[in-house]
């Protein structure tokens, strides 16, 4: 199924796009527009400022960037010239977000001459930075060396018509806020502001009171709308051995086409990125406290397929695009519950399927809830078997046979209401919780899983030590040979 919509009727060309536009957007293969699309980009050309909450791989960024950019296109047809400074502005929390949506406007400008895009972030050197600006009409940047650039007047601010503010609720995580109000003074002529986020949270429409005029609100989905083509398993986990060997489950598995692993801390994805690597894996690792040009270069690895596994941390939780990363595995649970959404959406893009795996330990079981108040439902939990939990406080009846026939073929799943229960008090059958959720007793059916889980049993057996595991006890530790066409493709992950 797919997260992008049926074609509309009237496509692109209900926009009037200019030819070059219209073009570059056939060539990426975008035969109508997302609803997200549907509804900004008459808004968007029309001047309006917006506010618009929509789901992380809904289309945003076209949905900013066609309407700027065609407005750019047609302004500069009447006067060609270099201009002094950007007229369009994009402002992204992350280097990483930056340099996509540069990456979505250099495609979308495939075929339209002499417009000049440039991106600005902190932790890489000035010189290129500020060569690209010269000329420059759009700018992405991260809102720490715009300012930096801006306060040295390396950058002009005072010709940029349109600002937009991309994943506002995540710069207001960060820190940004002063940052964000600085920009908007200092390019305070701006004709429209258009100021993208997960949520309409209070704190965000406090922003936007101060950096928009009478915005339109535009509302596509929310953050608890489950995206139904990803497949969502919940491990329980007794403790880190017991978790490294559900990941070592899933670094054997074929069905594996790429996949990131969410890392609980910095220390941790340093470790296991170089466990992995140590023992042959594709694999390389990104984290926040690695030189940008590192970051950038492991990502593109990444992203061109010269590496199958990424471990990171939250700093590529949002805003990568990789449409074969087909499944996203989190070693352990956000800090931020909203930050499961968007780790779970670098998956099952561009129309694709995926599988999301989340190993649970019993202190998880806070935040677990927490993530399911914000998307309002409940997570199953599923097991591999042979990979069955033991110790299970508060959990009804994990470990027990599942009332399906046994299948070897699947992860099996374990009623909703099974960790509400201390095991004193636990019925002898699972019911329904009184305030509504389904009991959901259902085997959880991964797609690709299924196929993986037919040839392989779990792999307990294939060797991965763990990065728990001392040095030296690798000599078996690779996963199994030729399993996968990714087997022996070593890439050195501090390219
Ligand atoms: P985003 O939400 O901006 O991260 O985009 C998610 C993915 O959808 C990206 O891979 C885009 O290339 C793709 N995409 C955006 N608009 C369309 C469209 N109208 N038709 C098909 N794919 C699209």
């Amino acid at each position: 199924m797919s997260t992008l919509p049926i074609p509309a009727s009237s496509g692109f060309a209900a926009f009037q796009l200019q030819a070059s536009l219209q073009a570059a957007i056939d060539a990426l293969g975008f035969h109508s527009p997302t609803p997200v699309q549907e509804q900004v980009i008459p808004q968007a050309l029309a001047g309006k400022d917006l506010l618009v909450s929509s789901q992380t791989g809904s289309g945003k960024t076209a949905a900013f960037l066609i309407p700027l950019l065609q407005r750019l296109l047609s302004s500069r047809n009447s006067a060609m010239r270099l201009p002094s400074g950007p007229s369009i502005l994009v402002l992204s929390p992350t280097r990483e977000l930056a340099q996509q949506v540069a990456d979505d406007a250099i495609d979308l400008l495939k075929g339209s001459r002499g417009v000049r895009v440039a991106t600005v972030v902190g932790g890489l050197p000035y010189g290129k930075q500020l060569q690209a600006l010269r000329g420059a009409d759009l700018v992405v940047a991260t809102p720490g060396r715009l300012l930096d650039l801006y306060r040295t007047r390396k950058i002009r601010l005072d010709q940029v018509v349109h600002v937009v503010v991309d994943e506002a609720d995540r710069m207001l995580d960060l820190g940004f806020a002063e940052d964000l109000q600085a920009i908007a003074l200092a390019s305070a002529q701006r004709e429209q502001t258009l100021m993208f986020s997960a949520t309409f949270a209070p704190r965000i429409m406090q922003l936007a009171e101060k950096l928009t005029k009478d915005p339109i609100r535009i509302a596509i989905t929310a953050l608890n709308q489950p995206k139904p083509d990803i497949s969502e398993l919940i491990h329980l986990a007794d403790h880190e051995s017991h978790r490294i060997k559900l990941l070592e489950h899933y670094l054997s598995d074929s069905s594996v086409d790429q996949a990131v692993i969410f890392a609980r801390t910095q220390v941790e994805c340093e470790q296991l990125g170089e466990k992995l690597t140590a023992q042959g894996l594709s694999v390389t690792y990104l984290h926040g406290a690695l030189p940008q040009s590192v970051r950038t270069r492991r990502l593109n690895a990444f992203r061109e397929k010269r590496v199958q596994w990424l471990v990171a941390t939250d700093v590529a939780a949002r805003g990568l695009d990789v449409p074969s990363i087909s499944h996203v595995i989190n070693l352990g649970l956000p800090m931020k519950p909203e930050d499961y959404v968007h780790r779970i959406g670098r998956t099952a893009r561009a129309g694709r399927s995926g599988v999301a795996v989340t190993m649970v330990e019993v202190s998880d079981m806070r935040k677990l809830r927490a993530i399911e108040r914000v998307i309002e439902r409940r997570l199953e939990n599923s097991v591999i078997p042979g990979l069955e939990p033991k110790v299970r406080p508060l959990v009804r009846n994990a470990g027990k046979p599942s009332t399906r026939p046994p299948s070897r073929s699947r992860p099996q799943s374990f009623g909703q209401s099974d960790r509400e229960f201390p095991r004193t008090e636990r019925p002898a059958i699972a019911k329904p919780r009184s305030e509504g959720w389904q009991d959901r007793s259902s085997v959880a059916k991964p797609r690709r899983l299924e196929s993986a889980e037919t040839r392989s049993q779990p792999s307990r057996g294939s060797g991965f030590a763990g990065f728990a595991s001392k040095p030296g006890s690798r000599s078996d530790a690779s996963p199994r040979a030729g399993q996968s066409r990714w087997a022996g493709k070593r890439v050195n992950s501090r390219a």
